[in-house]
């Protein structure tokens, strides 16, 4: 590659401080040799010029060009003092776009941090599409994640705190299913933190730890109905209004149609629900807001309900979730007080266990509930936002059983990334390596 392709090199790899000398393609993969464009250094030491002593090849990955995964070969300047006094004698040139001992450039590495953080794509799709392993691409995550993690920044203007316990790990044969914490910022919609744990003294020590001026600013505190919760709220945030919102109080309704229609299935037909049980058939309907059903989905329903409802219990558990619903689509708090003795009065009339169960609790949250129509601000979009970030987070990396992992994961997923793009066209690369030589020739170095 002449003079001229070497500075469209350099601009195509835009990697500053450093231009490109030579460019092939080899295995489908760029290999391009670089080095810094720092051609007269002063002694580290004493400061007077220093003489080119040698060359050491290093070799690291760096972000893909045209889909291709890109190694650069680094020929390192060694460098030694002219100065027969100085200590010095020889050193390595260093750099922060490529730190000591890595396999990746810095901007690849915070790139797979982006990618696996905000576009929750798999650690090992990252690695293959960079050419590492694994441990390499999840070490980047955790190196960058780390330092998002930790900006104080990440903490600041939360007005309203959300609280949601989420499974982190289903029950075993051995272990019961593990819990945690989630903490979000419910205006903002942002994930703040996650916790080991879904118990009092574990909410109570995340707050502990805050900065003294944080805690004032939190005016509501939105949360799932779990006694713990409230307890650990209490001293620490004793100023703010407690409230159960929307969202979490509809999943514990929806939870409740889904236990009567299982019972009701077993009860009726004596095995879990399959394809063809009428029941089965319509358990999504079921879970679907009434004014939101079409008039084909409200006869499936009706159908359904018919052919598999002999008791009418799972249509009280419906109409239970209905009458719930009815409380946070009040008007005002008058509207809702209204709607919610007409709730009681459904729940304790059909006497259905598990909706009885669902009233105490709403009866035990029922200040917390009320609240929801007096904190304006409270909106439950960003907490089911987060929630469904979890589920695709949790998706992708097929359960987490390393806690560390996972709560880096979920809180680098709502972190401030910079996207790093490459910035010359496609053009532009096509002109730089005219003449490079493509091959199919066999690995015969290690390439890291
Ligand atoms: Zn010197």
């Amino acid at each position: 590659m002449g003079q001229h392709g070497s500075a469209l090199g350099s601009i195509l790899l835009g990697l500053d401080g450093f231009e490109v000398t030579a460019a092939e393609v080899i295995d489908d993969e760029w290999r391009l040799e670089v080095q810094t464009t720092a051609t007269a250094v002063g002694c580290v030491a004493c400061g007077s010029q220093a003489r080119l002593h040698a060359r050491r090849t290093v070799r690291i990955r760096d972000l893909p060009i045209g889909g291709r995964p890109v190694v650069l070969a680094w020929r390192k300047r060694v460098w030694r003092c002219v100065e027969p006094a100085c200590a010095a004698r020889t050193w390595t040139e260093q750099t922060v776009a490529i730190g000591p001992r890595v396999v990746l450039t810095e901007r690849a590495r915070a790139e797979a941090c982006r990618r696996v953080g905000k576009d929750a794509h798999a650690v090992a799709a990252v690695a293959r599409d960079l050419g590492v392993g694994w441990a390499t691409a999840m070490r980047a995550v955790r190196d960058h994640g780390q330092r998002l993690v930790d900006d104080p920044a990440r903490l600041d203007g939360v007005t309203v705190l959300g609280l949601d316990e989420t499974s982190f790990l289903r029950a075993t044969p051995t272990a019961p299913t593990r819990y945690v914490t989630g903490l979000v910022d419910v205006e903002g919609g942002r994930l703040l933190d996650v916790i080991a744990d879904r118990t009092a003294r574990a909410v109570t020590a995340w707050l502990g730890a805050r900065p003294r001026s944080w805690l004032p600013g939190v005016d509501t505190v939105a949360l799932d109905p779990w006694r713990g919760y409230a307890s650990a709220l209490v001293a620490p945030l004793g100023h703010a209004t407690v409230v159960v919102d929307h969202f979490h109080a509809i999943k514990l309704a929806n939870t409740v149609v889904d236990q009567v229609r299982r019972r009701t299935q077993q009860a009726t037909f004596g095995h879990r629900g399959r394809k063809h049980d009428p029941l089965y058939r319509i358990r999504k309907l079921l879970l679907t807001v009434a004014e939101q059903l079409t008039g084909r989905g409200r006869a499936r329903l009706g159908v359904g309900l018919a052919a598999g409802d002999r008791f009418g219990e799972v249509a009280a558990a419906w109409q239970g979730k209905e009458l719930l619903r009815a409380v946070y689509a009040a008007g005002d708090l008058t509207g809702a007080r209204v709607a919610l003795d007409r709730f009681y009065r459904w729940c304790d009339g059909v006497q259905i266990l598990e909706l009885s169960r669902l009233a105490r609790t709403v009866r035990a949250w029922e200040v917390e509930i009320l609240a929801w129509h007096r904190t304006a601000g409270c909106s439950n979009g960003p907490t089911e936002a987060i929630n469904l970030l979890i589920a695709k987070v949790k998706r992708v990396g097929h359960g987490f059983r390393n806690f560390a992992n996972y709560r880096l994961r979920r809180q680098v997923a709502d972190s401030p990334h910079r996207t790093i793009a490459r910035a010359p066209p496609r053009a532009w690369w096509r002109g730089a390596v005219r003449g490079t030589r493509t091959t199919s020739r066999r690995r015969t170095d290690s390439w890291s």
